[in-house]
């Protein structure tokens, strides 16, 4: 019996554009000697010893770890989607990916955000392969995150790049900075939504999308 969070979080704010330039600022700025020396102080502080043995390449995988998990800073989410279909023999009904699978950390603690994505458009004449719709949460769950901006950023880019009748993204998730610290809660995930076009302005597309959202899937 876990509370279950089902905050919709508005998003009214003014949040971060979504086509802002790409932020590699760290990237040769710092090396990956100094990295490491920083990872091996958090060791120290901890109370470890990073030279013995099980620790001695911790800084190093550590450093590998975190260009993985922050590989998004690297790629430009616009760009997968400007690669388009046209001819679609008029297709012009809803297109919606299911439960895309995330994992991102959130910017107050870096701890992990895990969880899942619906992504949804209308198309106007463009349409796009679904496995870059992955590939746009991927490259946004692959920063430093707060769920409602990752949330606006899937839906914007794909509002901006596609430029279709309609936008409708979900996201739920569990975050780690409540389990593992702070209020120690397990089982409670956040639920976001950003509805564009049609998804916010006609109730029928925008409970046609819930349902799919809310539907079982397929395996
Ligand atoms: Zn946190």
């Amino acid at each position: 019996m876990f509370a279950r969070e089902t905050g919709k979080a508005s998003m009214n704010r003014n949040l971060e554009n979504a086509s802002a330039p790409r932020s590699n600022g760290g990237v040769g700025t710092v090396s990956d000697k100094e990295v490491e020396q920083a990872f091996r102080t958090v060791l120290k502080w901890i109370g470890e010893d990073p030279d013995r043995d099980g620790l001695r390449e911790t800084p190093h995988r550590l450093r590998r770890a975190y260009r993985e998990y922050f590989a998004g800073y690297d790629e430009d989410p616009a760009l997968v989607l400007r690669k388009t279909f046209s001819e679609v023999e008029g297709y012009d009904e809803m297109i919606v990916l299911r439960g895309v699978t995330f994992e991102s950390h959130c910017e107050h603690h870096v701890a992990p955000i895990v969880g899942r994505a619906w992504v949804g458009y209308l198309p106007d004449k463009r349409v796009v392969g679904i496995s870059k719709l992955a590939r746009v949460v991927e490259i946004f769950s692959k920063r430093l995150q707060i769920q409602e901006r990752l949330t606006a950023q899937i839906a914007n880019t794909i509002e901006e790049v596609l430029n279709p009748r309609g936008t409708a993204v979900v996201v739920k998730a569990a975050h780690h900075c409540m389990i593992s610290r702070g209020v120690h809660k397990r089982g409670a995930d956040l639920v976001t939504s950003r509805m564009l076009g049609v998804f916010r302005d006609n109730a029928m597309s925008r409970a046609e999308f819930l349902a799919l959202v809310n539907a079982e899937k397929t395996e």
